[in-house]
């Protein structure tokens, strides 16, 4: 079980990754100011102080019951200012005492902020990558470097991969074989230059196509109530 917030879709748009603390109050003003704005056009939440504090709303949850969160960082959408979408912004909020339990999950590999988000892994217990979208979407060698960038210093249990596939059934097959290709290239180099050994590679490969997945997912399924 997990929490996504989607960062530019329907209801729940997130422009700044720069969140902050939002009293409840101050929420309520800016509440009250957009319910004032609805006149039956289609819904598109844009305040940040409100959009901060629902997110604090969702953070507590999570750490409530040990979900992890997701959260689309780097490109991805087309309105979307990439210079916020940098997964440093998420400073505040990754070292918020309250919410450091959360797993925070980042997605599309952070692209093009792939060695920010590799550091923050690093870093930060509660930070997860995950490099869907950027596989298969990039060029080969632009796959390439994403995956080398990530693993430069991010934990190797903390990568996972996913399709992030939608739309046509096309993108679950290139997601899976550029995937699994493109592993197989960086981690054949990592053995040539003794980082690794060829045994290290193969359970690494396993962590990142499936085991890290598992273990982040399912350990939170496990150990949450049923809502
Ligand atoms: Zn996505």
């Amino acid at each position: 079980m997990y929490l996504l917030i989607f960062t530019q879709f329907g209801f729940f748009t997130l422009f700044y990754l720069d969140i902050q603390f939002v009293a409840q109050e101050e929420a309520a003003v800016h509440f009250n100011n957009f319910k004032l704005q609805l006149h039956h056009q289609p819904l598109r939440l844009t305040n940040k102080p409100l959009i901060d504090f629902l997110l604090q709303q969702a953070l507590s949850i999570a750490a409530k019951h040990h979900f992890p969160v997701q959260f689309h960082t780097g490109y991805g959408d087309p309105d979307l200012d990439l210079r916020l979408a940098n997964p440093l912004n998420l400073r505040y909020l990754l070292e918020s005492p309250q919410f450091c339990s959360v797993p925070i999950v980042l997605l599309h590999a952070s692209y093009p902020y792939m060695r920010e988000a590799g550091y923050l892994a690093s870093v930060y217990p509660q930070v997860y990558l995950d490099f869907g979208l950027a596989i298969p979407f990039l060029s080969v060698s632009g796959m390439r470097q994403a995956i080398q960038q990530l693993l430069e210093l991010a934990p190797t249990t903390k990568l996972m991969y996913s399709s992030d596939a939608h739309s046509i059934p096309e993108l679950y097959y290139l997601g899976a074989k550029w995937g699994r290709q493109i592993l197989a290239e960086v981690l054949e180099q990592a053995i040539r230059d003794s980082d690794i050994t060829v045994a290290e590679a193969e359970s690494i490969s396993v962590e990142i196509l499936r085991s890290n997945a598992l273990v982040l997912y399912q350990s939170a399924h496990e150990t949450s109530p049923s809502l």
